[in-house]
């Protein structure tokens, strides 16, 4: 299968092996037959926050699972998702049905068996707080699960699916408002007034258009770096980080742009093996021409390098080699 039209960066790759699957007995039948053949389960999304390799060496599967299931519960509305389903069709389909918590997060690709796995989070909101269970199949227990928010581990592009890779998420169950109050805590959008949830997604989406180059024309995963947290009393004692922006966390934290360390560093529109930084966004890693996960990997060693050498952070990679 010929999965290049399936990656985010649109590097060249093959999995010998691929299966969709849609419900708990086409995972038992993938996973019988990996066992037989002693090879190990990847499965993918959209793969708009992975690096593909040019030939898998285990067998990739992609769900197939559109459902979706309603219930209520007085003001809160219960949402229950297939993992194959679109997230930003999903923030379309909520907001046509009037119901409300997912407009910050419009316009973020990839699908919603993903949205979990880093915690997917934009202007002020992260999917964990919205998301009442995680249904998985556990490949160990060979057993569905809904595994519930507290028990997922969350924080800041975090969740305990990215260090337990036997649970492949087949839906997750979401709790959602059935009035709009716009969280408009994040600076970009806090002096702003929405009057419905539509006028909002839309506000959301322009914003991300002007700031993050469109993958259709130069392939990219979003934010290569997450943004380093760190103690204020490490940054009180790193006069290397005093000219930059900071935000203050809870617990004593400091937050810091990792974007705005790489655009001081002059990196913003760099170049090369048909690699580079994107002139619109410093954040952001472009592909701009044929090249492999090895390529990736050179460009990323050098940033991460300049990065601790002129600021002392370690910078923290947010999209996953396969
Ligand atoms: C232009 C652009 C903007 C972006 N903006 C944001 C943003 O604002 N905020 C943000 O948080 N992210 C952002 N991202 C990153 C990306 O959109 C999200 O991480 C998204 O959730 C990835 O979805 P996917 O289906 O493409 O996952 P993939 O890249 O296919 O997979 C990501 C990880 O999830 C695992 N996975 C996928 N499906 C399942 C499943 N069913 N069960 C178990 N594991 C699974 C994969 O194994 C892999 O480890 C952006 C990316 C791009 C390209």
């Amino acid at each position: 299968m010929d999965l290049t039209k399936n990656n985010g960066l649109n590097l060249k790759s093959e999995a010998a092996e691929f299966f969709l699957f849609e419900c708990e007995k086409d995972l038992h039948k993938i996973l019988e037959h990996s066992e037989a053949i002693e090879k190990k389960i990847q499965v993918i999304g959209s793969g708009t926050n992975t690096i593909f390799p040019r030939h898998f060496s285990n067998i990739v599967i992609k769900s197939t699972n559109n459902n979706f299931k309603f219930s209520e519960e007085g003001d809160i509305a219960k949402l229950e998702v297939g993992a194959a389903v679109v997230w930003d069709d999903l923030v379309d389909f909520c907001c046509s049905k009037n119901l409300h918590g997912l407009e910050n997060l419009a316009g973020i690709p990839g699908t919603v068996g993903a949205a979990p796995i880093q915690n997917i989070g934009a202007y002020g909101v992260e999917v964990s707080n919205l998301i009442d269970y995680v249904e998985c199949f556990d490949t160990k227990l060979k057993i569905t699960r809904k595994i519930r928010n507290e028990n997922c581990d969350f924080a800041y592009r975090k969740s305990v699916f990215q260090v337990e890779t036997n649970l492949i998420v087949t839906a997750i169950g979401l709790k959602l408002q059935k009035e709009f109050n716009p969280v408009l805590n994040h600076e970009s959008i806090q002096d702003k007034t929405y009057r419905k949830a539509s006028d909002m997604i839309d506000g959301i989406r322009t914003i991300r258009n002007t700031k993050i180059p469109n993958p259709l024309d130069f392939p990219n995963l979003g934010s290569f770096f997450k943004n380093p947290i760190m103690a204020k009393e490490k940054y009180n004692s790193n006069h290397k980080l005093k000219d930059l922006k900071h935000y203050e966390m809870p617990n004593e934290m400091i937050k810091f742009s990792a974007g705005e360390m790489l655009d001081k560093l002059s990196l913003k529109g760099m170049k090369i093996r048909n690699v580079g930084l994107s002139t619109k966004h410093a954040l952001v890693l472009t592909s701009t021409g044929i090249a492999a996960a090895k390529d990736i990997k050179y460009v990323e060693d050098i940033l991460r390098n300049m990065v601790l050498e002129h600021y002392g952070v370690e910078l923290e990679r947010e999209p996953i080699y396969l």
